[in-house]
């Protein structure tokens, strides 16, 4: 099957040209089309000689995912994406003070388990292609006809269980001639798959890591989190300590408040304890009550609580603000099948 243009780096497309003969910088001229212009009609690329044309349209195709159903909330709207085999999955774009924000799907289901996760009830079908990925941002940038400022890599899947394809999907939302979003306005989130992180860390991206923690012990952490009993939670702190240290950057820890589950005192306590002195801040996510599943959300009370010993320990800490609950757009509440 031939590569979908919209999935590829603009180095890769650099390599392209240089092994059909052709100078590199025409890689800079497809970019400007694809993603300056928005034309993704390889005739219609005017600077660029017919028969690199034809020989472009030999090796790539260039078909588009399709919006299925938008379900408008108040701030956000909820995308369901059909894929070309019939898959479906979502994406959510939100309307923050500081500008539009999309959440992206990085595979078709998940095969992480987390216990309180929807999108984890169903099993991985596959990954995502980078293209996919891409698209859902282009295809919302179209739909609501605005540019997008930010993206979150928090939706169905799991980022690191599909790496190479995030990777690419950074770099060309990350193109200054490609989507030209700021490294700093990305943010990819990861339940602690703990070689990738060591991996992420090489990069160099500078875009935003999170680590999807949720209980400060194995013994919390092994209920929640299958993931733990590969990677528990000394070695994935260990690696988020060597990631910080490499990379220089602030990594969120992004903590789900369930009811006596992991949000006691002990629980609070537990978690200043191991985030200690570390360049992190944490994110108190006030968990999204699903149809099919036995956990509760924690009470304001009880997550103000929560917070109150964290700052006290001086640890940074926010709580995040809850959207899209009514339109079943909030995190946790995803799925790859509409219901
Ligand atoms: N697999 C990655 C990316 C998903 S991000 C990761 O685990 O980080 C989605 C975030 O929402 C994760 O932190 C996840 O644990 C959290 N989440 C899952 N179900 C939720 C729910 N019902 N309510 C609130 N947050 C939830």
């Amino acid at each position: 099957m031939k590569n979908n243009i919209l999935g590829i780096t603009k180095e890769e497309l650099k390599n392209y040209f240089l092994n059909i003969g052709e100078k590199e910088y025409k890689a800079t001229q497809i970019f400007e089309w694809l993603y300056c212009h928005k034309e993704y009609d390889f005739n219609k690329f005017s600077n660029i000689k017919k028969e690199i044309i034809l020989q472009l349209a030999n090796d790539f195709s260039n078909e588009f995912i399709e919006i299925e159903k938008v379900l408008e909330g108040l701030d956000v709207k909820k995308f369901l994406f059909r894929l070309r085999d019939n898959e479906k999955i979502e994406a959510v774009l939100m309307n923050h003070d500081y500008g539009l924000s999309v959440c992206v799907s990085s595979q078709v289901g998940c095969n992480m388990g987390c216990r309180f996760c929807e999108s984890g009830r169903l099993k991985k079908v596959r990954n995502l292609e980078t293209y996919e990925i891409v698209e859902q941002i282009l295809l919302i940038e179209k739909y609501i006809n605005k540019k997008i400022d930010s993206v979150v890599v928090m939706g169905i899947g799991e980022p690191f269980d599909n790496y190479d394809n995030i990777i690419n999907f950074i770099k060309i939302i990350n193109d200054a001639k490609g989507l030209a979003i700021g490294s700093r306005h990305i943010t990819v989130s990861t339940c602690g798959l703990v070689p990738k992180i060591k991996e992420f860390s090489n990069l160099n991206l500078q875009v935003n890591l999170a680590l999807s923690l949720h209980g400060a012990t194995d013994e919390v952490r092994n209920k929640i989190m299958p993931v733990n009993k590969v990677y528990n939670v000394d070695m994935v702190i260990d690696s988020i300590k060597e990631y910080i240290a490499k990379t220089n950057r602030r990594v969120t820890i992004e903590y789900v408040m369930l009811n006596m589950v992991n949000d006691c005192e002990v629980d609070a306590l537990a978690l200043a304890k191991l985030l200690k002195g570390m360049n992190v801040y944490v994110n108190l996510i006030p968990y999204n009550e699903t149809n099919n599943i036995e956990f509760k959300k924690s009470s304001k009370n009880r997550i103000d609580k929560f917070y109150g010993i964290l700052k006290n320990k001086g640890i940074n800490v926010t709580i995040r603000r809850e959207f899209g609950g009514n339109i079943k757009a909030a995190c946790g509440q995803l799925r790859s099948e509409s219901d």
